[in-house]
């Protein structure tokens, strides 16, 4: 996450994050300008720049909406909270299919969570009806905010703000 910035685009979305290296390329072409930036600055032997922690792009991007994602274990871990839907665990984490595989399951955002290998393992080849297992909550695709925390590896105080929009 250290070094990870916030792309926002011109309408204050955020849209993405990128390497801090890029981010300070963007600021100094003018093509983005530092809404957030570190208390620290970034010193050379010349000059000091902002440390840019959100950046804004000057020019307007066209994002395609509702873009259907492919699912990752990253992205799919950080919608379900990393735990385990059935037991809550946060250890030992793996993809579980709702209605299994071997019975035509597909790795949808609505037929896979995350579970614990001992759940997965007691669960088996058998829907949670059958296993007697209920998760959490119903699953669906996730927001662009959990693939921008999946990205990112996390989520700084300084995003929360334009994070919490979307
Ligand atoms: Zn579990």
């Amino acid at each position: 996450m250290a070094g990870q910035v916030l792309v926002l685009n011109a309408s204050y979305e955020p849209i993405n994050v990128c390497s801090l290296q890029r981010a300070v390329v963007l600021v100094l072409k003018d093509k983005a300008e530092v809404i957030e930036q570190a208390a620290r600055r970034l010193r050379s032997a010349t000059s000091s720049h902002a440390l840019p922690l959100v950046i804004r792009l000057v020019y307007y991007v066209k994002v395609p909406r509702n873009r259907s994602r492919r699912v990752s274990r990253r992205a799919l871990f950080a919608r379900d909270g990393f735990r385990c839907q059935y037991c809550g665990s946060r250890h030992d984490l793996t993809v579980d299919h709702v209605l299994p595989r071997s019975r035509g399951g597909e790795s949808t955002w609505e037929n896979t969570l995350t579970c614990c290998s001992g759940c997965n393992l007691r669960k088996a080849d058998r829907t949670p009806d059958e296993a007697g297992m209920t998760p959490e909550r119903t699953q669906r695709a996730p927001g662009p905010a959990v693939f921008i925390t999946a990205a990112a590896g996390g989520r700084p105080p300084s995003w929360e703000r334009y994070l919490s929009t979307i």
